[in-house]
């Protein structure tokens, strides 16, 4: 469905307060079922209640599920929770899901703290993005990050010419490719530094998997889409598949997503 750029502008919000709120009003009056998982230990920047917010359209046991996420790197929930509002709005898809039997599943606000502080990463710094691993198994090791992070997060800031000249001599050495793929990999030995993946299952991570297993253990077919904001031409909803590298898979994609889906290691 075409949609207007005023009649989109009034889905987005100024704050994740308002953003929650819109969220849960335009859910309530789908008829959604609605669940809110609270947070037991932070709140947001202006000390308010911070949760992931569900909202399920459609039979609880239900084969086929749409999951709808947003806000896994905070403030890109602005554009998730606009994505999610227009959804609820859309007479038209809302229809033709439940002609084809497939529920909808919206998770508002991934990283609420993230989202309402305005960090890419949650209250413990870390980016979710990384955090879904095995703990249980030794973790990735990235030393080109141990190496580098005194140059990318130096001791002053702003960086000295001293520190931006070690930056250029590195990038100089091993390239620009070499370097974003350092930082950018993902680390679990520096809480505070960059990318940071964590020492355990985050709160969020717990959370999405528990709202996995009550909502969507019954599915045969699930469809997720994550949204972020950041990559990509302005304005377009560049289609990154994050799924597992074989023909197989990737072909399911394409059926699924259209033949533009782009496959690349999740950014
Ligand atoms: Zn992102």
């Amino acid at each position: 469905m075409q949609t207007s750029r005023s009649a989109a502008t009034r889905h987005f919000s100024g704050t994740y307060v308002e953003a929650r709120a819109k969220f849960l009003e335009n859910a309530a009056r789908s008829g959604a079922t609605v669940e809110s998982f609270v947070h037991p230990q932070h709140r947001g920047a202006l000390g308010e209640e911070i949760a992931c917010d569900v909202a399920l359209i459609g039979a609880s046991d239900a084969k086929k599920i749409l999951l709808v996420t947003s806000g896994t790197h905070g403030p890109e929930g602005f554009c998730g929770s606009a994505a999610q509002i227009a959804t609820l709005n859309d007479a038209d898809l809302l229809g033709r899901l439940a002609q084809a039997g497939v529920a909808l599943l919206l998770v508002h606000a991934v990283n609420p703290h993230g989202f309402s502080h305005l960090h890419r990463t949650n209250e413990d710094n870390i980016d979710l993005n990384r955090n879904h691993v095995d703990f249980n198994a030794p973790l990735p090791v990235n030393a080109a990050y141990t190496e580098l992070e005194p140059l990318v997060l130096p001791a002053t800031w702003p960086p000295t010419a001293a520190d931006e000249a070690a930056l250029a001599a590195y990038i100089g050495l091993h390239g620009m490719p070499a370097f974003r793929a350092a930082v950018t990999k993902g680390q679990y030995t520096s809480p505070g530094g960059l990318f940071f993946g964590g020492a355990a299952p985050s709160w969020s991570n717990r959370t999405i998997r528990a709202i996995l297993r009550k909502y969507a253990a019954s599915a045969t077919h699930l469809g997720w889409i994550d949204v972020h904001t950041g990559l990509g031409s302005y304005g377009h909803g560049e289609k990154i598949y994050a799924g597992r590298n074989t023909p197989q898979d990737l072909a399911l994609a394409c059926e699924w997503w259209g033949a533009d889906v782009f496959a690349t290691v999740c950014q």
